[in-house]
């Protein structure tokens, strides 16, 4: 029966005792969801030495923290995670589950799918109650030419991977104090595979996340010599090169180079847009950037849209200029 089915639960990703980013952001819009069903927020923490993090989980909007801690899910590993969590879920019955669209919850949920035998909705961008007091996840659809409200009608729990920096965390109120809920299940380690080494991704730079500047290139962005324009004016503006997604497929940049849906998610102060037309999900990893400039020769682009500041022009023509009044205001 669908009323038997209550809570919003937020699966607690951490990685070696450190929960992620993802984890705050779904509690505070937990925090959202709870003011129109009124419902327990509970997140849901599996690993080994973990328990510390409750107080964490509890400052940032945790009413309750389930805590299931074995040597077998020290590491991430699918199969003991998801019949640890499959467990619990139908022994607590949740009606939503949202987890981070990380490379984790993506791994994740899609298998919890099938256990539960349920509706999962990939990458929310949003997440809300209709007028009916239905709950919706918004995702692109088509290509990004539509957003799609997706409900799950018949099963339960509802669930969710939510694509990160939706939300802002909400300020911690430490101290704060909720139920601690402690489950004692037998974890057997996946007898298919073993993790014998986690190693560190190799990284082609600074984290992109955390640039003040950021100069993106996109499909306009033709050659090496065109490449190494771009990555001088982020060295004079001490920012970091980035790009949309087909200098990544075609291997002028690594994956942690590019940024929107499927990519990375940034925030900088100051945002180059070069040659990129400025599609919805390129949009959703950069929208956030306090000074969005687009350099494109179409003004049709849909990144002037959001831009606060464009020029309609061949980046070839502009940027070499830009370089060199740079330099000359640094003589
Ligand atoms: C599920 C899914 C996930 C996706 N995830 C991502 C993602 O994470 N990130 C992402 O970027 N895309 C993603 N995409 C792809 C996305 O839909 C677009 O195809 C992509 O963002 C287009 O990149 P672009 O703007 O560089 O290229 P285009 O759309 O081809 O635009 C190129 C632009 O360059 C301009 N231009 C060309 N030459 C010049 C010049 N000399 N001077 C000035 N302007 C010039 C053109 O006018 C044009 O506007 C995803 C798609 C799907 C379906």
């Amino acid at each position: 029966m669908k009323s038997d089915y209550k809570g919003i639960w937020v699966f607690a990703e951490q990685e070696n005792g450190k929960l992620h980013q993802t984890v705050l952001e779904l509690l505070a819009k937990s925090k959202e969801l709870q003011k129109h069903n009124g419902e327990k927020i509970t997140a849901v923490l599996l690993g080994a030495d973990v328990a510390a993090l409750a107080d964490t989980l509890f400052a940032y909007g945790a009413d309750a923290v389930l805590l299931a801690e074995s040597e077998a899910l020290r590491e991430y590993s699918a199969r003991p995670y998801q019949k640890v969590l499959t467990e619990l879920a139908e022994k607590y019955k949740p009606s939503i589950i949202l987890y981070g669209a990380t490379p984790l919850g993506r791994d994740l949920a899609p298998r919890m799918m099938v256990a539960l035998d349920t509706g999962l909705t990939a990458d929310a961008i949003d997440l809300g109650f209709d007028e009916d007091g239905v709950f919706y996840q918004t995702t692109p659809g088509y290509g990004g030419k539509i957003l799609a409200h997706i409900v799950i009608l018949e099963r339960r729990p509802q669930m969710a991977t939510v694509h990160p920096q939706i939300c802002e965390p909400l300020e911690p109120v430490n101290g704060a104090k909720g139920e601690l809920l402690v489950e004692n299940l037998a974890v057997e380690g996946d007898a298919e595979y073993e993790v014998l080494e986690t190693l560190p991704a190799e990284k082609s730079g600074e984290s992109l996340t955390e640039a003040k500047v950021v100069v993106a290139g996109g499909r306009g962005v033709k050659n090496e010599d065109d490449l190494t324009m771009l990555r001088e004016l982020a060295e004079l503006l001490g920012g970091q090169i980035a790009s949309s997604r087909p200098l990544v497929d075609n291997g002028m940049l690594p994956h942690d180079r590019q940024i929107g849906q499927s990519g990375t998610t940034v925030t900088p102060q100051l945002m180059f847009n070069i040659a990129i037309s400025g599609s919805v999900q390129y949009q959703l990893g950069m929208q956030k950037a306090k000074c969005i400039v687009a350099i494109n020769q179409s003004e049709d682009a849909p990144i002037y849209d959001i831009a606060h500041i464009g020029a309609v022009v061949d980046y070839k023509k502009l940027i070499p200029a830009l370089i060199a009044e740079i330099k000359a205001r640094r003589q």
